[in-house]
């Protein structure tokens, strides 16, 4: 099968022929038929990660937003056949331990990330290959388009386990995000069907126009205001929940500034390698005001019958966020592209 293949970080990835994975006894394959574009994609073919041990091998298969047709399964799946349409998270989970067991999948020491664990290669290829399915596929509903899911995940399922589970605003708090590309408009979109009011942040012109056409309350311009004075303008005393979509020092500090007292600031973004993994916070401020840094990655797959209720409803509409379509051989030029943020909204690669 022909795949997408991390050969040397920032240098273009390689289209190449590879053998088709065949699945475990409980896995099974799937044949992608989208998967998204993401800044996860980037930062991984950049060689980051390094500082928090989390650096992707070179050899990788990158992709880990896919949906598509089950095509082969393990002898002991009988909960999927073939022909079954499914999405895949990134976070796969082996169904077993403690935290898989009670609802934590994402938190699963002896899972694998789906596109950047050399046991798991990604989707960025024509086949993937889902370890202990049973417990990591997601059934798709009918009538949901596999364009639709890899807009979803993992941006917004990142997103929607950050505003519903980590944090649990009350309805009509005032949600602040930071950085609006795909994981920060999914976030907008999250919270306006949650009933909140927004605030969205960005330098770039076209993205805050993307967060006014998902529903942001106020967007702000950090080239042309002190973004923590305008949020504290707009909200009174402050956000109650400020999300770092972006990963910056800058970004991150702001979102934990712009909070009201007893707010919370939630990390979703990895930092680059300007912050090598740390940012410096102002604590004493943080301890004064009671305010709390609560960390979010991915989502457990137990819980996504929950979003797709979202999106069967029309709640939420991921598909709005689709602003391109490509093939495989366009994904060096798309994650080029990322390196001066000249993506915008969510790009899905549909041809194989
Ligand atoms: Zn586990
Ligand atoms: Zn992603």
């Amino acid at each position: 099968m022909r795949a997408c293949v991390l050969t040397e970080y920032g240098e273009p990835l390689s289209i190449r022929s590879v053998d088709d994975p065949s699945p475990t006894p409980d896995g099974v394959v799937v044949r992608v038929e989208a998967c998204g574009i993401c800044r996860s994609d980037w930062h991984a073919w950049q060689g980051h990660g390094e500082w928090a041990d989390d650096r992707v091998s070179r050899g990788q298969i990158l992709g880990h937003e896919p949906a598509g047709t089950v095509v082969e399964t393990g002898e002991r799946v009988h909960a999927y056949e073939v022909g079954d349409r499914v999405a895949v998270p990134f976070n796969l989970g082996d169904g077993s331990c403690p935290r898989c067991l009670s609802g934590h999948g994402n938190r699963c020491v002896d899972g694998s990330a789906l596109g950047f664990s050399s046991d798991a290669p990604g989707a960025f290829a024509e086949r993937v290959h889902v370890p202990h399915a049973e417990y990591n596929l997601l059934a798709l509903p009918d009538g949901v388009d596999p364009v639709d899911v890899a807009a979803l995940g993992c941006r917004f399922m990142t997103a929607y386990h950050a505003l519903a589970h980590r944090v649990s605003p009350e309805p009509g708090s005032w949600v602040a995000v930071h950085g609006c590309g795909g994981v920060g408009l999914s976030a907008l979109s999250v919270a306006r069907a949650a009933g909140h009011r927004t605030v969205a942040v960005d330098i770039r012109e076209e993205a805050l126009a993307l967060a006014g056409d998902v529903g942001a309350t106020v967007t702000v311009d950090a080239t042309a205001e002190c973004v923590v004075d305008r949020i504290h303008e707009v909200t009174g005393e402050g956000a109650d929940v400020s999300l770092d979509a972006l990963g910056r020092a800058e970004t991150c500090r702001n979102s934990v500034r712009c909070v009201r007292p007893g707010g919370t600031h939630v990390q979703v973004g990895l930092t680059t390698d300007a912050e090598r993994g740390e940012v410096s916070l102002p604590t004493d401020w943080m301890t004064r005001w009671e305010v709390s840094f609560v960390g979010s990655r991915g989502m457990p797959p137990t819980r996504y019958d929950e979003l797709f209720g979202l999106v069967e409803s029309g709640a939420v509409s991921p598909e709005t966020l689709v602003t391109r379509e490509v093939a495989l051989d366009d994904v060096s030029d798309r994650l080029a592209a990322m390196t001066d943020y000249g993506t915008v909204g969510v790009e899905v690669v549909t041809t194989f």
